[in-house]
């Protein structure tokens, strides 16, 4: 069994059950035995794959994009290209080679990665060793110059923590909310889920989606803080400078009550508390909880659409007709990977795309449109 478990349950003991945010932050990210430090995850031999691990065309299509998002804030030059959770670096890298079509763009550009995995930065950076502009890692959103920001992140906030709340007694309304906690059985020797005594605070009940009125008792919901984070600095930036930021990831677009959190191992779902540390644990992105967030910090944020709409108005398959006219060979494999990532059955409408942006500018390319503004 693994050392975090070990230490998981050890922390427990003396301090009590922690919340299921704490839980996944240290399966995840324990700098000494969490997921992604130790280790790189992706692809067909790891435990879960990726749409830029299965098509350069997915990273090509951002890249265009990127490009468009460029002229539509008025081709400045000190860009900043940042990513979040890039992985193994495959979709900057195919990005930045469909921007070779731009050079005027490249000319003005520097890409910033935010990584936690000091294991993925290396490959990140192996990926990148040609990059045709300079390439810097960052700790946070923070650490990046002031300036116009294009922000880009694929499965990026399915591995953000969220904290899990249970509803008790919908008569109580917020009050009757309470949060799911781990906690240790010691005659089964097991890690289990806990429901705390306590309601929770006020604050946290305000930063649960509106949905939670209409819950019934026994209803759970996940909340991400992790994500409200990162919404609040990417407001500050476009607060002074124009960007957009562009996340894709697996979620519904109605908010819906229920435990969503995931392992991975090898491409197979197994418990979450089967080996902490060992699997990649998610939860789906919930996107209503997402617009709304932002609109309650003044954040233009638009609808969010499905993968398929999403690659298709960039060209997806006239990318795919042109790649497989160059390399009839490859032509099979790439009709495979075009329905990997839009088909009803694979990738196209469980992954959802929505993007952020400074005031002023239009509906993104590949968007149809905004959400209405706050009223005040
Ligand atoms: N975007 C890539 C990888 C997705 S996996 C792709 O589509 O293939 C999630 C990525 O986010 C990994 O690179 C992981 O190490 C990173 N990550 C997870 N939590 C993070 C955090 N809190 N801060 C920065 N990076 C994080």
């Amino acid at each position: 069994m693994s050392l975090l478990r070990d230490r998981i349950i050890a922390r427990i003991k003396s301090e009590g059950p922690m919340s299921v945010a704490e839980y996944m932050g240290l399966c995840l990210l324990d700098p000494a035995h969490g997921y992604y430090p130790t280790r790189d995850p992706l692809g067909s031999d790891g435990d879960f794959i990726t749409a830029p691990e299965i098509s350069q065309m997915f990273g090509e299509l951002l890249g265009i994009w990127t490009i468009q998002t460029w002229r539509d804030i008025g081709m400045p030059g000190g860009v900043n290209l940042v990513e979040l959770g890039p992985g193994r670096g495959i979709m900057m890298a195919d990005m930045l080679r469909a921007a070779r079509l731009a050079p005027d763009f490249l000319d003005n550009v520097s890409v910033y990665l935010i990584e936690a995995s000091a294991a993925l930065q290396a490959v990140q950076g192996k990926t990148l060793a040609d990059s045709p502009v300079p390439v810097s890692w960052v700790d946070s959103l923070e650490d990046i110059p002031v300036g116009p920001t294009i922000i880009v992140g694929n499965e990026y906030l399915d591995c953000l923590p969220v904290r899990q709340f249970i509803q008790t007694d919908r008569f109580a309304q917020d009050k009757g909310w309470h949060e799911r906690m781990v906690t240790y059985e010691k005659e089964t020797d097991t890690l289990a889920f806990a429901v705390a005594a306590e309601p929770v605070s006020d604050l946290a009940a305000q930063a649960m989606p509106s949905a939670r009125t209409e819950a019934r008792n026994e209803d759970l919901l996940e909340v991400c803080p992790a994500a409200h984070q990162i919404l609040d600095a990417v407001k500050a930036r476009f607060e002074f400078s124009p960007g957009r930021a562009l996340f894709i990831d697996y979620g519904p677009e109605v908010t819906e009550f229920g435990d969503t959190l995931q392992a991975l191992k090898r491409h197979e779902k197994v418990g979450v508390f089967s080996d902490p540390g060992n699997t990649d644990l998610t939860a789906r992105v919930d996107f209503a909880a997402l617009g709304e967030f932002a609109r309650s910090i003044d954040l233009a944020a638009t609808t969010p659409v499905q993968q398929s709409e999403f690659l298709s108005k960039l060209g997806i398959e006239m990318r795919a007709a042109t790649l497989a006219k160059a390399s009839p060979d490859s032509k099979l494999k790439i009709a495979r990977q075009l329905d990997r990532l839009t088909s009803d059955e694979q990738m196209g409408t469980l992954f959802k795309a929505i993007c952020f942006q400074s005031d002023g500018l239009d509906v993104p390319m590949g968007f149809r449109t905004m959400l209405p503004s706050q009223e005040t």
